[in-house]
């Protein structure tokens, strides 16, 4: 792997949420205590658990949880992998589409499908669809897996990755070495 930064200098990590559940992301705060020592070396410099809006240049490591499920995300996926050096998907979601994906299985038009299911037939005060240019992004017609948009530099299954795993990818990374992606405690699903 290349060193993701140089010796002295801080990494630059970002987390990122696309279509997920937010549970890989409550996974990496149950590093709890360890956040601390994570910050010794790392900065956060783009986080749903961070106030910084837009994603800056020359992130060094991206934890992307969530799919690939509406045009914000496809927009969000190409500058993240523009600005990143080393891109991981992050949980399940990321790395197969997994719960996000249900909908791919109803065929053509599911966006349309699920869009009417939920807030027409079910709403009961006012149903509408939501739609507001520049506002609500469009659902894609498929939902993707992170790899099938941009380039992956690696992966951390789970739903959700436990926090021991986070741990057990990060830290040689900070050390700009590659963590062993290998056995159950480290690769399995769910
Ligand atoms: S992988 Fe599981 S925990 Fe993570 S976002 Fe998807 S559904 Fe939620």
């Amino acid at each position: 792997m290349e060193k993701v930064a140089q010796n002295s200098e801080k990494i630059k990590l970002a987390t990122v949420w696309l279509a997920g559940c937010s549970g890989c992301h409550m996974s990496f705060l149950d590093l709890d205590e360890w956040l601390f020592e994570l910050v010794k070396y790392a900065d956060i410099v783009h986080s749903p658990i961070a106030d910084i809006k837009e994603y800056p240049e020359n992130v060094d490591v991206c934890l992307v949880e969530g799919a690939i499920a509406n045009e914000e995300n496809l927009e969000l996926i190409h500058k993240i992998r523009k600005q990143t050096k080393f891109l991981i998907s992050f949980g399940d979601c990321a790395v197969t589409a997994n719960v996000p994906a249900m909908r791919n299985m109803m065929g053509s038009n599911n966006a349309d499908t699920v869009l009417r299911r939920s807030y027409l037939e079910l709403g009961d005060i006012t149903p509408q669809l939501p739609k507001a240019s520049g506002i609500v992004p469009e659902l894609l017609e498929k939902v993707m897996p992170v790899h099938e948009v941009v380039k992956v530099d690696m992966y951390i299954p789970g739903c959700p990755p436990s926090a021991d795993r986070i741990k057990a990818a990060i830290t040689p990374l900070l050390e700009g070495k590659m963590p062993l992606m290998e056995g159950r405690e480290m690769i399995k699903f769910g």
